[in-house]
């Protein structure tokens, strides 16, 4: 998440684990961080997991976010920043981001299967997996069909404005 003049302060996507399921670290960066939340340094892997436990509606370590923070910036925001997309259509997207998230996490709630993962990110990615090998031996029932197609287009959603995917 970066400046707190743009539209950063109203999304946080990229923090509370929608877009992102985790995020890299150098490892000078390590120590510090490890003081304000959980971090993975084990086998040469240097991340936290998202939803980063340092955001609530805003980053709480701001001035110390580590340099992926700082360096990220999202496609719709280079949008706005451009001047390609004005920003009430940014909100716009962001909303229905938000939205589209929320009624798929009410189907993921409902389905027959435990999802491990704590950030949306990772859920997704594996209700995908299940929804496929499930579809190519079975028939997916009713309902996990709506939820297939509500991932498709949310991820199509995210793409296109974001330009990140969630496959
Ligand atoms: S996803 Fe983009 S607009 Fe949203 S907080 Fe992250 S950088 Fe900002
Ligand atoms: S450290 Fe701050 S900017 Fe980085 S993911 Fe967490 S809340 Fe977002």
């Amino acid at each position: 998440m970066t400046n707190s003049t743009n539209i950063c302060i109203p999304c946080g996507l990229c923090c509370d684990g929608t877009l992102i399921g985790f995020v890299k670290l150098d490892t000078n960066e390590i120590p510090p961080l490890k003081k304000v939340m959980d971090v993975e340094d084990e086998n040469d892997i240097n991340i936290f997991l998202q939803p980063c436990e340092s955001f609530c509606k805003t980053c709480k370590i701001y001035s110390k976010r580590p340099k992926s923070c700082d360096n990220f910036k999202c496609q719709l925001l280079h949008s706005v920043e451009n001047k390609q997309l004005k920003y009430g259509t940014s909100l716009k997207i962001i909303e229905e981001v938000k939205e589209r998230k929320a009624s798929i996490q009410q189907d993921l709630n409902q389905l027959q299967f435990e999802l491990k993962s704590k950030s949306f990110y990772f859920q997704i990615v594996e209700a995908q997996k299940q929804l496929s090998k499930q579809g190519s031996e079975l028939q997916l029932t009713k309902s996990e069909e709506i939820l297939s197609t509500k991932i498709k287009v949310l991820d199509n959603l995210i793409s296109t404005h974001f330009g990140i995917s969630m496959n």
